[in-house]
Order: C-alpha cells, then structure tokens, then sequence
C-alpha cells in the first residue's frame, strides 16, 4: 500500500465492536491466559505497551520506512532518550541553528552527565568534518533548521559519519516524511516532535523516534521507554493516528502557502530578506531540491527591516497568524524567536518565524498586506 493508504489504515485495532475507526483502549491491565503464565493478547502493563501506542509506533514506522518506531511524551523526551542511549563521556555535533530545546537539554540536562558537543554550521561540511573527535558518537542533523531554514546534505554527513563509524540522526519534525526521507538517505534515527505536523492541530504533544534498523541501540531506547514510562496517553496516541489520516491532504497546502506568502514577502519593501529553502536564490535551494520531495514544507522566517520593535509591531498587526509559539498546525502562527528563547539566543532580533497553515492563500496574503501597511 502506497503512503497515503497506510495513513489511514495502518495500525487499526481490532475488537469484538468491529469498529471501522480503532477504539480507545484505556485499560492499564491485561489479562493472562489460560495457562495463568501468558499473555495472550501481547499486552501486559500500558507502561510497556498498549495498543493504541501500538497502533501510532506501527502507522509512523511505515511512514518513515524504518523497521522500529519508539514513541514518547514529547519530542525532547524523545531526543533525550537519544543522547542517553550513548553512555557519559560521549560527544556529539549539533547544528548550530537548532531548535533551542534540543540545544538546551545538550547544554543543561546533560552538562553533569559527561555528555558534550560541539555546535556547528550543517550547511558546511567540511565544519562538521573539523568538529569530530575520537570521544564523537553521534552526528545531529536538523534540516530545514529552526529558525534560519538552513539545508544540511543529509547524503554527504551520512558518507561522512560512516568513514567515521558515527551514528546519525535526523530531526525531520519540520520537513516531515512527506517532503523528506532521511533513512533512505542514509540515516539511522529520524527524530520528531510529533507536536508539530503530525499532529497537525496544535492539541497534542508528543515524539517519535524511527530507526533504520533494529540494533543495541534501539533496544536500549526501547528499554528507557518501557521502563522510564515518559509515553504518550492512549489518547493522545490515538488523536494523532487519527491526525496522520490526513496528514498527505494537509501537507501540500502548508507547502503551496508557503511558498506563495514567501513570494509575496520577498518583494515587500518593508522586509529584508526571507529565509524559504523553496525560493531559487535562496542560497540551500540546490540542496534542498536533491533531498527533499516535491516541496519545500509549511515554515519560513523573515527578516523585517529595523529591530526588535518592528519585528513586534508586525506580529502584532497581524489577525489571522496568531503571535505565539509552536508550528504545524492547520492555523497560520508567527513568532518572533529572539523574545522566546532568552538573551543568549543566536536567532537575529528582526528574525520573525512563520508556520504557514492551510487557510486560503489569499487570506493570508491580506492579513500581511494589512500588516505591513
Ligand atoms: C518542537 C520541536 C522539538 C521539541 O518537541 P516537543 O514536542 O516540544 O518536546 C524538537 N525539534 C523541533 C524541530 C521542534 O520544532
């Protein structure tokens, strides 16, 4: 079955209701066999297992193609998981534009831990190449990235990382595996804070990991998971299967309006440059066209012309794109990133970050021709 199949049907549950639509399985036990020693649904505690949890781990598997899906509370949880599976003294490289939570537990969860990294510029190879130590375990790719939509060549870090017998990961939360396939290119970890387009509504949180093959690794994470228990409800795991039905009927809209808001800004006296992979001066275009797939995705940023102030004054004009943080869902959001992350933040102060949604195209243009004016 092709991607757009399996979105909806992959990871039904089945029950005696013949239910066409999965039911919600809340239970925290499940009962023993016959035998009083097995299980024989499978299902024994809903720390380790449920089948809603289940159901989303096996429908995100397929959608990534890889051959074991862990899920989690949140994606940082899930990125967690990750720089812990690679034991204390471990380096690692990090994009140096990054979405700051994953920078932030690098820097401040695990700076007692022994665990340290190196943040560098992903557009450059050679930057990564200089980066690598003999303690290094593990390359950190996020591309697009957050907030300034720099292109990392996921091919070019997986043939660098493997002469280097180092792991690699990918944080396709923004790419999606609708625009971007990382383990086909080589990848062992795609990455997602399933919060963003997969849920695709704004009403869940959550994160994925998706592994290329079932390794030590993957079991050690697997382990953290069963046992740490940081899992997404059978709710919540629920919602976002059901949000992964429309997931292909809502990924091109996010991708068609952002590119044309991206034209429409771009010649706007008012603002100094945008950052979308999709335009063709853009400097990452090339790249971004050899990996990702019919489409650039939902996020892009601007840069006003002035400061702090103007960039606030726009995103408060604004009415349709609502001012606040987070991204992909089906509502137009904007942000303006420096006030978010903190003084230390490397995002420029006129940088306002813009999860494009699904409304008509139109609406959204007039909101920024009002905005602006
Ligand atoms: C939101 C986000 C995260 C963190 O995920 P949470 O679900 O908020 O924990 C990680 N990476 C990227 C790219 C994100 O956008």
């Amino acid at each position: 079955m092709r991607p757009e199949t399996l979105a909806i049907h992959a990871g039904h549950i089945d029950d005696y209701s013949r239910a066409v639509m999965s039911p919600i399985v809340l239970s925290t036990t499940f009962e023993r066999g016959e035998d009083g020693l097995s299980f024989p649904s499978g299902y024994i505690y809903s720390r380790y297992d449920n089948p809603n949890r289940h159901a989303l781990e096996e429908k995100l598997n397929l959608l990534e193609q890889g051959s074991e899906c862990i899920s989690f509370a949140s994606g940082l949880t899930a990125a967690m998981a990750v720089f812990h599976s690679l034991g204390t003294g471990s380096h690692i490289i990090l994009p140096d534009d990054i979405y700051f939570g994953v920078r932030s537990i690098a820097e401040n969860v695990y700076k007692t831990w022994g665990l340290s990294f190196t943040a560098v510029d992903m557009s450059r190879l050679d930057h990564i190449a200089q980066a690598i130590r003999p303690q290094t375990k593990l390359i950190w790719t996020e591309t697009p990235s957050n907030p300034q939509l720099k292109i990392t060549d996921l091919a070019a870090v997986v043939d660098l990382a493997k002469s280097h017998k180092l792991l690699t990961a990918c944080d396709n939360t923004w790419a999606t595996p609708y625009f971007q396939q990382p383990l086909a290119l080589g990848i062992d970890i795609v990455h997602h804070s399933t919060t963003k387009y997969l849920g695709g509504h704004s009403d869940i949180l959550g994160g994925a990991l998706v592994f290329k093959e079932k390794t030590e690794l993957s079991e050690l994470v697997r382990l953290y998971q069963k046992t740490g228990g940081a899992v997404p409800s059978p709710f919540d795991c629920w919602l976002l299967s059901r949000s992964l039905a429309t997931f292909h009927a809502r990924m091109p809209i996010h991708a068609r309006n952002a590119m044309q808001l991206a034209e429409f800004l771009q010649s706007h006296p008012q603002i100094e440059q945008v950052l979308y992979p999709g335009l063709p001066q853009n400097p990452y275009h090339e790249v971004a066209k050899k990996q990702m797939l019919g489409g650039f995705g939902g996020m892009l940023s601007i840069l006003v012309k002035g400061g702090q102030a103007e960039a606030l004054k726009i995103a408060t004009n604004l009415k349709i794109f609502k001012h606040a943080t987070s991204l992909g869902g089906v509502e137009s959001l904007i942000e303006h990133r420096k006030s978010i992350e903190g003084a230390l933040s490397p995002s420029p102060e006129n940088l306002l970050r813009v999860s494009v949604g699904i409304e008509h195209i139109d609406d959204l243009l007039e909101d920024f021709a009002q905005a602006l004016a």
